[in-house]
């Protein structure tokens, strides 16, 4: 037996894969004030509760910048801040006497989708998670894109979209995710003119649910912020295109539940943008994003070796 961990910002998704099969245990809130440790303790409880056997093989996702050899995080967001320096090896050591398997949510989901999701044998394919925050990554040639410090393919939230935008929680300045992730959406969007007297400056808050929902309402002011959104997202997306070269987009994360406007939107806009000679890019979307992390985990453990 198994166990996967998805480590996110809100919630921790479990799960155990006996013969091959992923069975999905939780979620369970994220204890955002009490530490990696107590976390990953958290999550270790469930699966031992649910699966008392004996788990031969781990793997870990998480936010932020992972070391898959080390098993150790360079830098984490707020919520795990205390995850730097952390020995994620030891802790499962001690915890199941097990080895285990690392890496960057982003990445893993991608690998999830890309190995048994939506994009199943797609060798060229690049991500994004529009969620609280973007997340991105990169298969090409038909390996995940890491780079020397483990950082390549997973920024693209941080592409700069403003040079001459508002400060971001990474220490860059007018970043993908100030304008456009769900997080920033109030503040970027309630700073565009015509706000106020708008039917969705009567939102409690503004979320791109809210944005599509005065839209169809006939909003004409939630039309332009729908715009503004979506020219950011398909900005990011073009330029993973042209760093990566794929030939398929897979979408993922919350903000896709209103797939139904937002995706002919983005294939639009990056259509408009992407210098694509060769063809025509393709766009998929995840068929279930919350198992889409602990399936990559899945497959990063299949191609696990004793002693990598
Ligand atoms: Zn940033």
């Amino acid at each position: 037996m198994r166990a996967v961990m998805d480590l996110g910002g809100t919630n921790i998704k479990t799960g155990v894969v006996i013969d091959g099969v992923l069975s999905k245990l939780g979620p369970i809130d994220t204890d955002a004030g009490a530490g990696i440790r107590n976390n990953l303790d958290k999550a270790a409880r469930l699966i031992r509760t649910e699966y008392p056997g004996k788990i031969e093989l781990m793997g870990i996702a998480m936010p932020g910048i992972v070391d898959i050899e080390k098993r150790t995080i360079t830098s984490a967001n707020a919520k795990y801040a205390d995850a730097v320096g952390f020995d994620f090896q030891k802790w499962c050591h001690d915890e199941f006497g097990c080895p285990l398997v690392m890496d960057n949510d982003a990445n893993a989901a991608l690998i999830g989708e890309a190995s048994k999701g939506c994009a199943k044998g797609e060798d060229n394919v690049v991500m994004m998670i529009l969620g609280t925050g973007i997340g991105t990554a990169a298969i090409i040639n038909g390996r995940p894109i890491r780079g020397k410090h483990f950082q390549a393919g997973i920024l693209g939230g941080h592409f700069v979209a403003d040079i001459n935008g508002e400060a971001c929680t990474c220490g860059g300045k007018g970043c993908l995710e100030t304008i456009a992730g769900s997080r920033e959406l109030q503040r970027s969007v309630s700073g565009i003119e015509g706000y106020s007297g708008s039917r969705l400056s009567e939102s409690g808050q503004i979320g791109m649910k809210e944005i599509i929902d005065c839209m169809v309402q006939g909003d004409v002011f939630s039309r332009a912020a729908f715009e503004m959104v979506i020219d950011a997202y398909s900005a990011g997306i073009t330029n993973l295109v042209h760093a990566y070269d794929p030939e398929v987009i897979v979408l993922s994360g919350g903000v896709m539940k209103g797939r139904e406007h937002i995706l002919p939107a983005i294939i639009r806009g990056v259509q408009e943008r992407a210098w694509t000679p060769w063809g025509k890019l393709r766009f998929l979307v995840a068929d279930d994003p919350d198992s889409s992390v602990l399936l990559g985990l899945q497959t990063l453990m299949e191609e696990w070796k004793d002693g990598s």
